[in-house]
């Protein structure tokens, strides 16, 4: 596998991450493109054409891993022009991105639409309008896909569901019709699509079912009412094991999409997986500065934070977190805490480690919403990324510098 002890200290791939820490620094992320490939192959091997595989950028949008997967022929769903401007620079193709987001700006529009994007998904009734208004403006016809809300319970993280009613995303189940009705009136509308996102970090197979009975009932119907509907999107959010879990299996899954999908006749189906690619690909590397015991609580003071890894603090998500090199030492019940200023800024509480001053920790899954969550908070220089393939180490990020965090700024004109 791509992340192994050999001689009790822990590889990515072939490439020992004590040395990387070493040559690279810490904090370090460290991403296998072996994983990534398999992951990646995973979905692609049970997924033939005409259906579309659309990585989810947000989850890691490092340019060497767009670019890798777009060599891997896959197709990119954004949710900002920043992310269609990284995926054209990392080679990827403006014909196979679809735009999600709740509230896309009017340039934001332009730039894919002269771009020429797969589709639109639109959120919202208002969004329809701006978006055929922003077409007429260039002369074209936005080809759109509406994000339907399923209202299923993707029993996640509350903070990570959003196919509930109570969700700002996608619209209302009762208003589908009317808006689809108003998207074949609009002139500068081409409606070929409905998609839908349900949550993320999602375990069982029921909800993602759910949705997509749901989603094809809606179609079925669109469909009597004289509107075709081509393609359904079922977006992301498939999980991956953090502690254990068990993840559903993604074949099973695919499988159970394209037979549904087969009885609808002419209909492209469309996934949007993340952190299912990603997540498991990348480890956080981090040194430990000090250890603090105090009254009724040990401390594992490391150089890596909530700024470089939000998840724990954001949604106290649960990421192993392994010694890089493999010791005898009595283990203790320990926090592993960054520098930043926040109580809430831990990456594991009540972890059975037992570490040293020096050493390097691993903190493991941390190759989706890592990085791309990561801050500047506290004036923290964001971490390097390295990409291993093998026994090859190519660094895909540097490490920022002081002076890139204060680009920009200015002192007072005035004077004193
Ligand atoms: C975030 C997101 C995804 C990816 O979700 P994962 O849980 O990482 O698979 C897909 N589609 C949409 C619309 C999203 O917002």
């Amino acid at each position: 596998m791509s992340f192994d002890y050999v001689n009790g200290i822990l590889h990515a791939d072939q490439c020992n991450l004590n040395e990387l820490s070493d040559t690279y620094g810490t904090p370090l992320y460290v991403y296998s493109q072996t994983l990534i490939t398999a992951n990646w192959q995973g979905f692609a091997a049970h997924w033939p054409a005409p259906h579309k595989l659309c990585y989810a950028v947000k989850a890691n949008s490092n340019l060497a891993v767009l670019n890798l997967l777009a060599r891997l022929g896959a197709g990119f769903d954004i949710v900002s022009g920043g992310e269609l401007a990284r995926v054209l620079a990392a080679g990827g193709k403006a014909k196979d991105v679809v735009f999600s987001g709740v509230a896309k700006s009017q340039e934001e529009m332009a730039y894919a639409l002269e771009q020429g994007i797969y589709c639109f998904n639109v959120e919202s009734a208002a969004e329809l309008e701006r978006l055929n208004q922003v077409a007429n403006a260039h002369g074209v016809m936005a080809p759109v896909s509406l994000r339907v809300n399923p209202d299923v319970d993707a029993q996640t993280h509350p903070y990570i569901s959003t196919g509930l009613k109570a969700n700002k995303f996608g619209i209302a189940m009762q208003d589908a019709r009317a808006v689809a009705k108003r998207a074949m009136a609009l002139p500068n509308i081409k409606l070929q699509g409905l998609d839908c996102h349900i949550g993320s970090q999602i375990l069982t197979l029921e909800p993602f079912l759910d949705a997509a009975d749901i989603m094809l009932n809606l179609i079925h119907e669109l469909r009597e009412e004289g509107i075709k509907i081509t393609h359904l999107d079922m977006g992301g959010g498939m999980g991956i094991p953090y502690q254990q879990e068990l993840a559903p299996d993604v074949s099973v899954y695919l499988q159970a999409l394209l037979e549904r999908a087969e009885n609808m006749g002419n209909l492209t189906m469309l996934l949007e997986p993340g952190r299912a690619i990603v997540g498991n690909a990348g480890t956080l590397i981090t040194t430990v500065e000090y250890l603090k015991s105090g009254e009724d609580k040990n401390f594992v003071l490391v150089d890596a934070a909530m700024n470089d890894l939000m998840r724990p603090a954001l949604y106290q998500a649960y990421h192993d977190i392994i010694p890089v090199r493999q010791h005898d030492a009595d283990k203790a019940i320990v926090d592993v805490v960054g520098p930043v200023c926040e109580t809430g800024d831990f990456l594991g509480h009540a972890r059975h480690l037992s570490a040293q001053e020096g050493d390097r920790l691993a903190v493991m899954n941390a190759g989706a919403y890592g990085f791309t969550m990561s801050s500047n908070y506290n004036t923290r220089p964001r971490a390097a990324e390295v990409m291993v393939n093998g026994g090859q180490v190519q660094i895909i990020r540097e490490r920022e510098r002081l002076e890139d965090l204060w680009k920009g700024e200015h002192l007072l004109e005035t004077p004193e």
